[in-house]
């Protein structure tokens, strides 16, 4: 239903949980009335979280993007699917003599070694066309325990079959995904190709699917609970994205606000075909200083 009355929302919950691009920016433009909002749900005690599933800064390099734009984040309430494939690699005590392959840009990279984790790959791997002279076996590093794959503007042939090679004959590697995103907006001129179709070739060539750190997967939700002491029925999730963000507070139980600023226009939202539904939606986050009780 439409959101009418912001402040019933704000008082019934204690943390927002903010998706970015397409509720706090539109690639590099902050969204109109964001700093306003940010300091009026501050000023009444609530805790902000963001969560963004481009893998492809750190939350140190997301905490300078937050800056540039002008808003006060702290880079410890700022969780990307980056930082959610070295989380999740930490939770599970993932070997620190063992190796994870990326496929993926310096995000997920700066991620791992902070986390204290030994990797290959990465943006610069393969490139060169692969010549496949009779007889030509690829080596692959049998100490790869796990491959993270994420969006990747590098993304080659080489680097598909490196991860197969991992996956397939490495015993026990963990196949990450830190989103399955189909398309995103890189310019506002057309949408492109997301991560989800760097997942998608090692789906085909492995035919495994793979774990998801991002959303819409319960893991950083659960994470940020835990990590906070939330109760997740006091999180109102704020996304632009029904099948991301709106997926992800349903999926953790939470209360779920879209905002149309982003991808989704109202009649995407009032299509038959589409199923998810959040417990509200308006405009944009900046609404929360208008929508008042009659
Ligand atoms: N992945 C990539 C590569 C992107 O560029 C974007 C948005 O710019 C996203 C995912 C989605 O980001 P968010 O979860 O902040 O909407
Ligand atoms: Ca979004």
């Amino acid at each position: 239903m439409p959101l009418q009355n912001a402040d019933d929302l704000i008082d019934s919950v204690e943390t927002f949980i903010f998706d970015c691009d397409g509720v706090i920016w539109k690639g590099d433009s902050l969204i109109d009335g964001v700093p306003e909002t940010l300091d009026m749900l501050r000023t009444k005690g609530k805790r902000l979280v963001f969560v963004t599933n481009n893998s492809t800064k750190s939350r140190k390099q997301y905490g300078k993007k937050f800056e540039t734009l002008g808003l006060s984040v702290n880079e410890d309430e700022i969780f990307a699917s980056s930082f959610a494939a070295a989380a999740y690699l930490s939770s599970i005590n993932f070997p620190k003599d063992k190796k994870v392959y990326v496929i993926g840009e310096e995000g997920i990279l700066k991620e791992l070694e902070l986390a204290g984790f030994q990797y290959v790959g990465g943006p610069d791997d393969g490139g060169k066309k692969i010549e496949l002279k009779p007889g030509f076996y690829m080596e692959h590093d049998e100490n790869v325990g796990a491959v993270v794959v994420g969006f990747d503007r590098y993304f080659n042939y080489y680097k598909v079959q490196y991860g197969t090679l991992c996956i397939r004959e490495n015993p026990g590697c963990l196949f990450i995904a830190t989103n399955r995103d189909a398309v995103t907006h890189l310019t506002d001129a057309q949408e492109w190709a997301g991560g989800g179709s760097m997942v998608g070739a090692l789906c085909g060539s492995t035919q495994q699917e793979p774990l998801v750190v991002g959303k819409p997967s319960t893991f950083m939700m659960d994470y940020l609970a835990d990590k906070f002491g939330i109760t997740k029925s006091q999180i109102c999730m704020v996304g632009d994205r029904l099948d991301t963000d709106i997926l992800f507070g349903q999926n953790g139980g939470c209360k779920t606000l879209l905002v149309l600023s982003g991808v989704t226009s109202l009649a995407m939202l009032e299509n038959p075909n589409n199923s998810i539904q959040p417990d509200f939606y308006t405009s944009k986050i900046s609404d929360f200083l208008s929508l008042k009780a009659a």
